[in-house]
């Protein structure tokens, strides 16, 4: 329970209570806030022969015959007259206390859509009563709450118009700021809510864009925004390793590589290295698109802290990516004196032991999967965590991860562009730097859509390729509902390519090779021994082999944008000239048409994820990170985007300079959920 303002429990029943904390109600507070999802006008009789059909309206009529019949099914039929007209209400299933309500005689109001039936203007189950004499019309209109099975929506009127009339409808938005916002204050907004008066506009109403909805959305998004900071400032009050360099570590690394760093990595890598020195943990994402040089980045990082005395972590989601961060790394830093150890799952027991105890001892950067948050993994001094493609791994994972350590600084890694608006949402709790520039002489991408009659041009092309001495990979269609079925057609694909191309050296690589089988692969294709790796989506992330120039995709109709582009960006990582042909077969669906064109339109990741994010909303984006915007629930991320900015600079000011005030807004929007936020 919260410890200040206690929240006001409802006052029911203890069944409904229970049924009501099932959809989240727990408080007085929470039923204020819980909001009509539509309305309807029973402030006002429509005379039946005037009814527009199809559309919800209240009738009064007077009963003049009712019978029940049994052809072609048990019904109840009631015929009704007003001035204007005749009304036939058709019941399927019905008490008898409702046939004795509408006896001949009766006087009912009937709220429903009017329908043309055999007999005219009919209502099938309309909603009715028994009017008493001179009964006056509701003054407002009717809400309709969102529920689910088992709490009946007069139910929920009544418990929210008493909430109204006593609950704390009080502000927490200061005056002189509400007016600046150009918000309605919230009480008038809430009552307006649900209770609209006769004659409002149901359209603007439904559509969310009245002021009063505006003004809720605000709140909710403000409370969101003010959760997410202050975990980002409670991490300010905790303590962290300071890593500050004990000697030229880093240096030398950067003056053994090949190449000089971008500008953009540059800054991140001073961004970085300025919150390493800090005493509270560093929780920064970096962001780049699929190709930007996050790796080296990541490794000066991890110089950073080895040299000030503490190890690294280096997590990547999957085995062949993690497999060869752990070559390169040790490429770098082994020749440095930097002793680097390797954690994955398809260890074998006695080099499993030795990587552990290296890693409880005197290893200075560990490198693996999963394998790197079990049990029985001890880290001596973890002092950074290192999280690459971080999108792929869940809230908990990530945590047990810092948590090898007393405080670990984090940095997370991820190609998959969040666009701004959502950014502000999930990521308001950390900081982000973003390499917005691909290292100079990248060889842009030719992207190509060939239909799958096709092929054998793409067979050609490949053949060709590889004469002048290039490599290509093969992806083979993605097959959702088995894992089975895509291996099959893995290995379909890869006999048809071995006797399409016998000069050719042909690979395989799929998610069921052993460890060491699917590192004997990759090893050998970055090596150049295959020509041509057929391969499941396995290689979606991170595998860098400079001369492999074409991407071939096969039904990229079926894969999500995402996928595509960081499947795409495989290629066009050495000097030679690279393209990726998507292959397709039709007919294609209106969602694959679009995400094909997206692809073949746009390189710049960015974009394409903007578009993706038109397409089919945030949810999917950011993968299992759990944050705010689960908590949203009427604030539509792109359609709001104004409020989630105007509301992240309120959120600062309103923790720095109204606390209390704070605080009570996130009681009020969030009750308990508060909890689901923390991670
Ligand atoms: P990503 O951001 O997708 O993880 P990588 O770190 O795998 O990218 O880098 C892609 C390739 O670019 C690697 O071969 C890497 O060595 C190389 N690279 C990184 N930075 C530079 C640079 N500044 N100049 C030239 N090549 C670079
Ligand atoms: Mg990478």
């Amino acid at each position: 329970m919260p410890e200040s303002g206690a929240a006001v429990p409802i006052r029911a029943p203890e069944a409904l209570r229970k049924k009501l904390a099932k959809i989240g109600l727990h408080s007085e507070a929470d039923l204020l806030v819980h909001l009509p999802l539509r309305y309807e006008d029973e402030t006002r009789i429509t005379p039946v022969a005037h009814a527009p059909w199809g559309e919800p309206v209240l009738v009064e009529v007077v009963v003049s015959a009712s019978e029940v019949q049994f052809r072609p099914r048990r019904q109840m039929v009631v015929r009704a007259l007003d001035e204007s007209g005749e009304l036939t209400m058709r019941f399927f299933s019905f008490y008898p206390s409702q046939q004795a309500a509408l006896a001949v005689g009766a006087r009912v109001r009937a709220f429903g859509e009017v329908r043309g039936g055999f007999f005219g203007a009919e209502m099938v189950h309309p909603r009715f009563h028994k009017v008493r004499d001179d009964e006056p019309l509701p003054d407002e209109m009717t809400p309709v709450y969102p529920t689910t099975a088992g709490v009946a929506n007069s139910a929920l009127q009544k418990l929210i118009g008493r909430a109204l009339e006593a609950g704390d409808l009080s502000d927490t938005l200061p005056e002189e700021l509400r007016k600046r916002l150009k918000l309605p204050a919230l009480a008038r907004s809430l009552r307006f809510l649900h209770r609209p008066p006769p004659g409002t506009d149901l359209d603007t109403l439904h559509a969310r864009n009245h002021p009063a909805w505006r003004r809720v959305k605000f709140d909710e998004v403000l409370a969101q925004q003010l959760c997410l900071r202050r975990a980002y400032l409670a991490r300010r009050e905790q303590g962290a390793p300071v890593l500050v360099a004990r000697d030229d570590l880093g240096a030398r690394l950067l003056d053994g590589l090949p190449f000089a760093l971008t500008g953009a990595q540059l800054r991140a890598m001073a961004e970085i290295a300025g919150d390493l020195a800090q005493p509270y943990p560093m929780q920064r994402l970096l962001q780049g698109d699929v190709g930007a040089g996050k790796t080296i980045v990541a490794a000066l990082a991890a110089c950073q802290a080895i040299s000030a005395g503490w190890q690294a972590a280096f997590m990547a989601p999957t085995e062949i990516l993690a497999e060869q961060h752990y070559l390169k790394l040790k490429s770098w830093l082994e020749p440095l004196g930097v002793k680097v150890a390797w954690l994955s799952g398809s260890l074998k027991s006695k080099a499993r032991r030795a990587q552990l105890a290296a890693t409880a001892a005197d290893a200075q950067l560990v490198v693996g999967t999963h394998a790197l948050i079990q049990d029985g993994v001890d880290f001596a001094r973890l002092g950074l965590a290192i999280v690459d493609e971080q999108h792929r791994f869940g809230v908990a994972q990530r945590l047990a991860l810092r948590k090898k350590g007393a405080n670990p600084h984090q940095l997370m890694m991820s190609a998959t562009p969040i666009p701004r608006t959502l950014a502000m949402s999930y990521y308001a709790d950390l900081d982000v730097t973003v390499l917005d520039e691909l290292p100079p002489g990248r060889t842009p991408i030719k992207t190509r859509l060939v239909a799958d009659s096709r092929r054998a041009d793409v067979v050609g092309f490949v053949s060709k390729l590889v004469e002048e001495g290039r490599q290509a990979y093969w992806v083979c269609p993605l097959i959702e509902e088995s894992e089975a079925l895509q291996l099959q057609t893995a290995e379909e694909t890869f006999a048809q390519l071995t006797a399409d191309l016998p000069k050719l050296r042909i690979g395989l690589v799929h998610g069921r090779l052993k460890g060491d089988e699917k590192q004997a692969v990759m090893a050998a294709f970055a090596a150049g021994e295959i020509d041509v790796l057929v391969a499941t989506t396995v290689i979606e992330v991170g595998v860098d082999v400079p001369n492999a120039s074409l991407m071939v995709i096969e039904h990229a109709e079926r894969f999500g944008l995402s996928q595509l582009h960081q499947l795409r960006g495989r290629v066009g990582r050495g000097q030679y000239e690279s393209s990726c042909v998507l292959i397709y077969a039709g007919p294609l669906g209106e969602i694959a048409r679009q995400r094909l064109k997206i692809i073949f339109e746009n390189t710049d990741g960015f974009e394409i994820a903007r578009q993706d994010l038109q397409i089919r909303g945030p949810g999917e984006f950011v993968g299992s990170r759990q944050s705010g915007v689960p908590l949203l629930r009427y604030a539509d991320l792109e359609m709001d985007a104004d409020l989630v900015e105007m509301a992240r600079e309120v959120a600062e000011d309103m923790l720095r300079q109204a606390p209390a005030q704070a605080e009570r807004h996130l009681k009020r929007w969030l009750g308990t959920r508060e909890e689901l936020l923390k991670s």
